[in-house]
């Protein structure tokens, strides 16, 4: 995970992360890669965690595409991702703040975008364990 959220040297393509595995607390989810029309569920949003079948699906060909910098986008909805995963996994998931959404979309966005700049602070503190 950290390694592909560090790497931005590297064009993100249709492909790029898709059948990758990463471990979450023990579990390993799949990333997937999937254009509106081969999954129904990406006609709300731009990409989901699913914790029933332990993957992470992203839109391969969202409007997001057209902005000047598409893989800044990617690369967020990633980790936006991921953090669901996170809160999946430690058993945080349930609704405890709203019905519909479980954990708070702003907790979850919070997190996805400040993590690289507090794993940047560990790392320079060599405090990551
Ligand atoms: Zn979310």
């Amino acid at each position: 995970m950290i390694d592909i959220i560090t790497k931005t040297d590297k064009l993100i393509t249709d492909e790029t992360w898709n059948g990758v595995s990463v471990n979450i607390l023990g579990t390993e989810y799949t990333i997937s890669r999937k254009a509106e029309t081969e999954d129904s569920l990406l006609k709300d949003c731009n990409g989901y965690c699913d914790r029933s079948t332990k993957s992470i699906v992203i839109m391969k060909d969202c409007k997001e595409m057209e902005l000047n910098n598409p893989d800044w986008y990617y690369k967020k909805l990633l980790r936006h991702e991921i953090v669901h995963a996170f809160f999946d996994e430690c058993g945080l998931q349930e609704n405890f703040e709203t019905k519909k959404w479980g954990v708070q979309e702003t907790v979850v966005d919070w997190i996805a975008i400040q993590f690289p700049k507090m794993y940047k602070v560990y790392e320079q503190l060599e405090i990551l364990l």
